[in-house]
């Protein structure tokens, strides 16, 4: 189950969004009285509550807006109960203050929302003391091992309420945070009654609130549970990727029991993340900017295109292996050579013997010219930074040009891969279209538009044009490959990255 919380300044504000909620199918509400500007009116809010209602009112220190004394916070509290509300939250340390009473149930509740508690099995001991229907921690992890440690808490707990019954309690535990947004999609997998969640972008409230709808449809929550696969996407940042809604959705429709979160990770948790992942039901990760260099060093097996391009965008972990791959480059090559009327499969690829320029010299350069290579064109490289391009072209042993002598090169195959040309700087382009003739390839790694200017300089001037979405739903192609051992549906990815990107404007 979802409960929404309610934060807003208003009375009739909060019934009327409580009432939409209803009407949307949201079977769990919280209130957060803390919110509202004038004195807190249960009589007038709890009555009419048209779904389940925890009541909550919430001090400072937790990170609430209550700003009058604790005794008339307490006084607020007993009078809610009165009301006969299906929940109420207390926390822990004023739990004694308010008695049970009638059928109003208790969360009793912790928040630290600087670190996570060094003993959790003391603090849930101490909780279990006081009456609780739920137990309910929500704490900020100071590192990818606090992370563990708490989401190893939470399934025990848990598990450990399944076997009691009845009589157990179970626990809510809410890593705060960017990271911690996957223990809130995640919670029916570790074995939480439900999850917290917002009604809108503008009342995330609480580091790494999802908004209800995003956890309907993108983290199709509702179809998770204790036997649902877990992958991801590591990387930073991860605001704009696209990767968790072709994964999601194509889990949903090929009716795969798995969900795919993000994992925003600073630099220092990587290691300990990919080391200990499998432990915690993940199967496989994306790996994107910036970690797909440091990433390599935590396999236990590569592709040999990892070791050779020196990026890996996609790890596996099986039986305590974790195996790196990189579809990027074998993506962003099949898109062109399928653009010419060729087959992945041909003994001879349509790019044998013909001649390419690669723009730019980071991670998409590299795979991209380390694919070309491979398919037997020859293969110039040119970058901003003219030391980077020649340490590229030496590394897989490619020719070298200047980057201001790009536009006279003579190629058959122009790969643009600098962010040059995305969005919101959509009226630059990296090549002159004065450079570009009839028959030439012209591929641009920029997805985001669609249509970059290259690429419609490409088409006007009789180029073969192939923009970055295929690339981005092939490499995403091959790594639900990967994941799961099924084919996905090209045509279904691609059209939900164009309509994202469009929507998106
Ligand atoms: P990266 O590792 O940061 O490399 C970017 C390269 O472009 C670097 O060589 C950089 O030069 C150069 N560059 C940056 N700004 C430039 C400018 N204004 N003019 C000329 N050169 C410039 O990034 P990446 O991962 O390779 O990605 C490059 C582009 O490909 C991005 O737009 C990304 O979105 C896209 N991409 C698409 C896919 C896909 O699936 N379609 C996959 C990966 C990447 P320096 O040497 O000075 O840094």
């Amino acid at each position: 189950m979802i409960c929404v919380t309610i934060a807003c300044g208003s009375h009739t504000r909060m019934i009327a969004e409580h009432q939409t909620l209803a009407d949307s199918g949201v079977q769990l509400v919280e209130l957060r009285l803390d919110f509202l500007r004038r004195e807190p009116d249960v009589g007038r809010l709890i009555p009419v509550r048209p779904t389940a209602t925890i009541i909550t009112v919430r001090r400072k220190l937790e990170g609430g807006l209550w700003r009058d004394t604790e005794e008339n916070r307490f006084r607020l509290l007993r009078a809610a109960i009165a009301e006969g509300p299906e929940f109420v939250d207390l926390e822990v340390d004023i739990a004694d203050e308010i008695p049970p009473y009638g059928k109003t149930r208790r969360i009793i509740s912790f928040h630290d929302i600087e670190k996570m508690p060094e003993n959790l099995d003391a603090l849930h001991k101490e909780m279990s003391g006081k009456s609780p229907y739920f137990i309910k921690i929500a704490a900020t992890p100071r590192s990818v091992d606090d992370m563990f440690r708490f989401i190893r808490f939470v399934q025990q707990k848990n598990q450990q309420a399944k076997t009691l019954g009845e009589k157990g309690v179970r626990v809510i535990g809410i890593c705060m945070g960017e990271t911690g947004k996957a223990t809130r999609i995640l919670a029916k997998k570790f074995g939480m009654p439900y999850t917290y969640s917002t009604f809108s972008e503008e009342r995330v409230i609480a580091p790494g609130m999802l908004v209800y709808r995003d956890l309907l449809d993108l983290y199709h929550y509702e179809q998770t549970n204790q036997d649902t696969d877990v992958y991801g996407i590591i990387g930073n940042p991860l605001g704009h990727s696209l990767s968790p809604l072709i994964h999601n959705r194509s889990f949903v429709e090929q009716k795969v029991n798995a969900v795919y979160v993000p994992l925003p990770l600073e630099d220092s948790e990587v290691s300990g993340f990919v080391q200990r992942a499998e432990e915690f039901g993940i199967k496989g990760i994306s790996v994107t900017i910036p970690h797909k260099v440091a990433v390599i060093k935590e396999l236990t097996r590569m592709d040999p295109a990892v070791e050779k391009i020196g990026a890996c965008n996609t790890v596996v972990f099986r039986g305590g292996e974790k195996l790196g791959y990189n579809t990027d480059y074998l993506a962003a090559v099949s898109s062109i050579e399928i653009a010419l009327g060729g087959n992945t499969k041909d003994e001879v690829s349509v790019l044998d013997n013909k001649n390419a320029l690669v723009l730019g010299a980071g991670g998409a350069a590299m795979a991209i010219a380390y694919g070309l290579k491979r398919r037997g064109t020859a293969v110039t490289i040119c970058d901003i930074n003219g030391n980077r391009a020649y340490e590229t072209a030496k590394q897989l042993d490619i020719e070298v040009i200047d980057w201001k002598a790009r536009d006279k090169f003579k190629c058959d195959v122009l790969a643009n891969c600098t962010p040059v040309g995305m969005f919101p700087k959509v009226d630059e382009t990296p090549l002159d279209k004065a450079a570009l003739h009839p028959g030439m390839v012209v591929f641009d790694a920029v997805y985001n538009p669609e249509n970059t200017l290259l690429i419609k300089n490409a088409r006007s001037k009789g180029c073969y044009a192939v923009s970055g979405v295929e690339m981005f739903v092939g490499q995403a192609c091959l790594q639900y490959k990967l994941f799961t051992g099924q084919k996905a549906s090209a045509t279904f990815m691609r059209q939900l990255v164009k309509d994202a990107i469009s929507a998106a404007r």
